[in-house]
C-alpha cells in the first residue's frame, strides 16, 4: 500500500463534494476529491447516446442562490441559458404561463378557494407553518376538492422533490415555495449538466487532484477522530492520510465506510431510521417533429405518474445533432418512498406521454432510467434528512441527504458544502487563492 497526505479529501464528485471541495481548495487546503464511476456529477452527470448529451439527473441549474455563489468565489464561470419562458403548466392541452401572474393566475383559473389558499402561502411566507406531520395532500384537502389543483400539487411534489403530495410534508412544500428559491431562474447547460461540474472541477485543480474509477474502502477512524481514507487506484490500495473526510456519498454509505462501531449509537439510528430515499423514472425523448413549442420546463395538470418535461434543444440545440429536438420526461411513481414495479410505473408514465402528445409514437426513446433505492432522485426526501455532522470529529456528509428543512435539487447540495466548508475554513486560517 503506498500512503500520502493531503489537507481534505473529499468521497464522491457529486453536486456536493464538487461544490465542497471547490470551496476548500480556494480557502487553500490542498483537497483530493474521489469518484467510484469515470465522470465527475453523480446523479447530475450527462452520457453520451447516439450522438445527443443526455442528463442523468439534473438539467436545471438555479440562477441567485449558494450554487451560482460558489462558482462566482471560486472563479468557475457558470454556463447555462435560461429559456423563456422558463416554466408553464400545461393543463387539458393548454399552456397557461405563470411567468407574471404566478400561483394566483393558476389557481385563480381552477378554483374559487384559490384565495385562502394563497392567504396560507402568505401565513407560511411570514413564518406560519404547519408542523412537519401533516402531508401536502391533507393540508391541500382543507380548502379544495378540486381534482386538477390537486394533480398540479401532486406534480409539483414529484417534479421538484421526487415524491407524492401524500409523502411530502405540508411544511416542507410551503418552506420551499415561499423561502427557497423554487426554481423561478434557472438555465439549461449547453454542455449537458455536466458542464457545470467541470467548471468547477477546473477550480479544484487550481489547488488540489481529483481521482475517477477510485472508489474509497475505508474511512479510518481512531478516539472519534478522522484520520484518512483507503481507496483502491489502478488496482492498488492507497492510504490518504488526512483530518478532514467530506462524504458525498450519503450518510447509509459512510456509516458503512467508516464502521458502525466509529459513531455515536444516536447517529446510527438516524441513519437506519430516518432516511426515504426518493424515486423518480427519466425518460429522454428525440424526436425530428417538435413535440412541443414551450422552450422550457411544462409541469402537467391530471396524469397517472408523469409530473414534468423539459424542451432542451430549444434552448441549447448543441445537445442534439443537427435536425433534432431533445426532450426529457419525469415521472414519479406510486410510491415514491416505498417498494414499487418499476416496469409497471414505467409504462404508466408511457401512457401519459402518449396521451399528452399525439405524435409521441414518432419520437424516439433514448434511455428510460428509473432513479431508485441506492442510486435514487433524492438520498432522502425533504422533510427527512439528516445533519451535515457525523459525530466524528473531521467527517462532514454534503449532498442531498442533509439538506436544509425544505431544500431540493443541486442548489441544496450546494448549500450543504457551504455550511460545512464556511465551518471548517473559519476554524483553518489559510491564505485563500487568488480566483
Ligand atoms: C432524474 C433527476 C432529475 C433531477 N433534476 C434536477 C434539476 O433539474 N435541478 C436540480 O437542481 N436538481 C435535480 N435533481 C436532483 C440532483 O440531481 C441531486 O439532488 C444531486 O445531483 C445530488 O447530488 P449529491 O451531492 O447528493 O451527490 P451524488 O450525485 O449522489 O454524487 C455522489 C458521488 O459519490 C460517488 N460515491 C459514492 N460512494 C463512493 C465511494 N465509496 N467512493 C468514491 N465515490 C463514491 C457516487 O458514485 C457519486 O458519483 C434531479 C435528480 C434526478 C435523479
Amino acid at each position: 500500500m503506498t500512503q500520502q497526505r493531503v489537507d481534505a479529501v473529499v468521497i464522491g464528485a457529486g453536486a456536493g463534494g464538487l461544490c465542497a471541495a471547490a470551496r476548500l481548495a480556494h480557502g487553500g487546503l490542498r483537497t483530493l476529491v474521489l469518484d467510484d464511476h469515470d465522470r465527475i456529477g453523480g446523479r447530475a452527470s450527462t452520457e453520451e447516446i447516439d450522438g445527443f448529451k443526455v442528463n442523468i439527473g439534473a438539467i436545471a441549474i438555479e440562477f441567485g442562490g449558494v450554487f451560482e455563489e460558489t462558482c462566482r468565489t471560486v472563479g468557475a464561470p457558470l454556463d447555462i441559458r435560461t429559456p423563456e419562458p422558463a416554466a408553464s403548466f400545461f393543463i387539458d392541452g393548454k399552456m397557461v404561463d405563470v411567468s407574471r401572474g404566478g400561483w394566483s393566475l393558476l389557481l385563480g383559473q381552477l378554483t374559487k378557494q384559490a384565495a385562502r389558499i394563497l392567504e396560507k402561502f402568505a401565513d407560511a411566507r411570514s413564518g406560519n407553518l404547519p408542523d412537519g406531520r401533516q402531508s401536502t395532500e391533507d393540508w391541500l384537502k382543507s380548502y379544495t376538492s378540486n381534482a386538477t389543483v390537486h394533480a398540479i400539487f401532486r406534480n409539483l411534489c414529484a417534479a421538484i422533490f421526487a415524491c407524492n403530495a401524500n409523502e411530502l410534508p405540508a411544511r416542507a412544500f410551503l418552506t420551499y415555495f415561499t423561502g427557497k428559491g423554487a426554481f423561478k431562474r434557472f438555465g439549461f447547460c449547453p454542455e449537458g449538466t455536466i458542464g457545470v461540474w467541470n467548471a468547477l472541477a477546473s477550480a479544484i485543480q487550481r489547488n488540489g487532484e481529483i481521482w475517477l474509477s477510485t472508489p474509497a474502502s475505508k474511512i479510518h477512524v481512531r478516539d472519534g477522530k478522522a484520520e484518512g481514507v483507503t481507496v483502491m487506484r489502478q488496482g492498488q490500495e492507497v492510504r490518504i492520510d488526512t483530518d478532514l473526510v467530506i462524504s458525498n456519498a450519503g450518510p447509509k454509505a459512510t456509516v458503512a465506510l467508516a464502521g458502525e462501531a466509529a459513531f455515536p449509537p444516536p447517529y446510527v439510528l438516524r441513519v437506519k431510521n430516518d432516511l426515504r430515499p426518493a424515486a423518480n423514472i427519466v425518460i429522454n425523448i428525440a424526436s425530428t417533429e417538435p413535440l412541443m413549442t414551450h422552450p422550457g420546463i411544462i409541469t402537467f395538470g391530471r396524469t397517472r405518474r408523469l409530473c414534468n418535461m423539459a424542451n432542451l434543444t430549444a434552448t441549447c440545440p448543441e445537445l442534439a445533432p443537427p435536425g433534432w429536438n431533445l426532450y426529457v420526461a419525469y415521472a414519479v411513481p406510486v410510491p415514491a418512498l416505498g417498494d414499487f414495479d418499476s416496469q409497471a410505473e414505467t409504462e404508466l408514465a408511457l401512457q401519459d406521454l402518449r396521451e399528452q402528445f399525439s405524435n409521441f409514437d414518432k419520437a424516439r426513446i433514448l434511455s428510460i432510467r428509473v432513479m431508485r433505492d441506492d442510486w435514487p432522485a433524492q438520498r432522502s426526501c425533504a422533510g427527512y434528512d439528516l445533519p451535515i455532522q457525523t459525530g466524528i470529529e473531521g467527517l462532514w456528509c454534503v449532498g442531498d441527504a442533509v439538506k436544509q428543512y425544505g431544500n431540493g435539487g443541486t442548489q441544496a447540495c450546494a448549500e450543504t458544502a457551504k455550511l460545512v466548508t464556511d465551518t471548517i475554513l473559519a476554524t483553518r486560517s489559510r491564505a485563500p487563492l487568488a480566483s
